[in-house]
């Protein structure tokens, strides 16, 4: 909080340009409450100079022993068999040009009850060393185990960055994790590059209006979490083996305490896998009504698909958040992407522009949506959905 010398006149000048009501009169002196957030606009403002920050944390700190980008791998269950997210695997590659940048590693982070079947693929995407927790007692994600094991090991060894998935378990692991290493974590990067030997990370901020630029200079590990589908991913190291690290972790009394009785499943076209959904039938405006979404729903299924929708279709409350494509939404990369009733704004266009094949159907033959469409219909969304969704059914008969 910032000081109040003894010699404030109580002329009251600071309490009106405080942006964060954090400053009020009391007994004729300036009065500071938790609400001050070192800003500093105050400072300049008192005529009597009575206001002054705290002294900044000038302790050189050496960061020289933290070395190596890790990557935390995320399993998935995918048909009854555990595979890696493939966010693990965009992370992976793209951490190892940021390694080679900074002259160091990139290494996996992996906990689970079987790792050694994952070796193979962590190592051809380019993890030159794989730090593996294995226990019976983590097969399934916890929040309290992962976080202390990923604690300990990150204590243990000291990585320069960190960084997870921006997925449900990515979002849920890593704050927990900043919170208990007293670190930053920057949520939701779509860029990592290397600036002076820290990592800048890239995320939109203001509703996406800006790109922020964040780096994290004097404190380490350098934490993130990154979209899925905004890095391309590669095998950059096929055949070779990284060293392997295995650490006994045993699960700590806290996270014994919680237990996953019962996985449920989201509805048609499992929000979860949006990211990863080879087709995507997405809805918007066009729809008009919840109940029209219906049909969209049905042809997401009959196509083993997701269902997508823009924002103007999640504000109308027509699907959830979890559905929304786009900048503020989710990036998406299937092979079939198919806009129905969406205009095409650029918001939406920057969340699934990099997939295969989009077909839009918009009844305004200039909706910006076609210029991105390798095929487009013109016509009535509610004439040409139960068509073609009759004509999938024929097919697959
Ligand atoms: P509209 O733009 O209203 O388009 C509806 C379309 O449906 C029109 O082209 C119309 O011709 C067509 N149509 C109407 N009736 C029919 C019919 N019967 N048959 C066929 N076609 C029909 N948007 C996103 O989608 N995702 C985001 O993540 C996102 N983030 C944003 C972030 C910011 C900071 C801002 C400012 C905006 C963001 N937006 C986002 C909003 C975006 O700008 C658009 O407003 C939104 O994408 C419009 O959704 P829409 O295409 O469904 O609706
Ligand atoms: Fe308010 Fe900023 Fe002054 Fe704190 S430093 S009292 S937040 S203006
Ligand atoms: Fe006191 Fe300075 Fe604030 Fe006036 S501007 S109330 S003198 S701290």
């Amino acid at each position: 909080m910032i000081k109040i010398l003894p010699n404030c006149i109580g002329c009251g000048k600071c309490v009106s340009i405080c942006p964060f009501g954090a400053l009020s009169l009391v007994n004729g002196k300036a009065n500071v409450n938790s609400a001050c957030t070192l800003c500093g606009s105050c400072v300049p403002n008192c005529p009597v100079k009575a206001l002054q920050m705290p002294p900044k944390e000038e302790e050189v700190k050496d960061l020289s022993a933290y070395k190596d980008v890790w990557v935390f791998v995320e399993l998935v269950n995918a048909k009854g068999a555990l595979k890696i997210r493939p966010v693990s695997l965009e992370l992976l590659t793209k951490g190892r040009k940021l390694a080679a940048e900074l002259g160091q590693n990139v290494c996996a982070v992996i906990i689970g009850a079987d790792n050694g079947a994952h070796f193979a693929e962590l190592s051809s995407y380019g993890a030159s060393k794989i730090y593996s927790v294995q226990d019976p007692a983590y097969a399934q994600y916890n929040t309290e185990a992962y976080a202390s094991a990923m604690v300990k090991l990150i204590s243990k060894y000291k990585p320069a960055a960190v960084f997870y998935p921006s997925t449900y378990t990515g979002r849920d692991l890593a704050p927990r994790i900043a919170a208990e290493m007293f670190v930053g974590l920057t949520a939701d990067c779509t860029g990592l590059s290397v600036k002076n030997g820290n990592i800048v990370q890239t995320r939109p901020a203001f509703g996406g209006n800006i790109m922020a630029d964040i780096i994290c200079p004097n404190h380490r590990p350098q934490m993130a979490t990154v979209r899925p589908n905004v890095m391309p991913k590669e095998i950059t190291a096929q055949g070779s083996m990284a060293q392997i690290i295995e650490e006994v972790v045993p699960v700590s009394p806290a996270a014994s305490k919680v237990r996953v009785l019962k996985t449920e499943k989201d509805e048609v076209g499992e929000v979860e896998q949006l990211d990863e959904a080879q087709v995507i039938i997405s809805g918007g405006r066009g729809l008009k009504t919840k109940e029209n979404f219906e049909i969209i729903n049905n042809l997401a299924c009959v196509l083993g698909g997701a269902v997508g929708a823009s924002r103007a279709a999640v504000d109308a409350g027509w699907k959830a958040k979890e559905h929304q494509v786009g900048q503020s939404g989710v990036t998406v990369k299937p092979k079939l992407y198919v806009a129905c009733g969406i205009s095409g704004a650029l918001q939406h266009i920057v969340g699934m522009q990099d997939s295969d094949i989009i077909i839009a159907i918009n009844k305004d033959a200039n909706a910006p949506i076609f210029n991105y469409a390798k095929y487009g219909i013109v016509g009535d969304v509610q004439q040409i959905l139960p068509k073609v969704l009759e004509a999938v059914k024929q097919t697959k008969k």
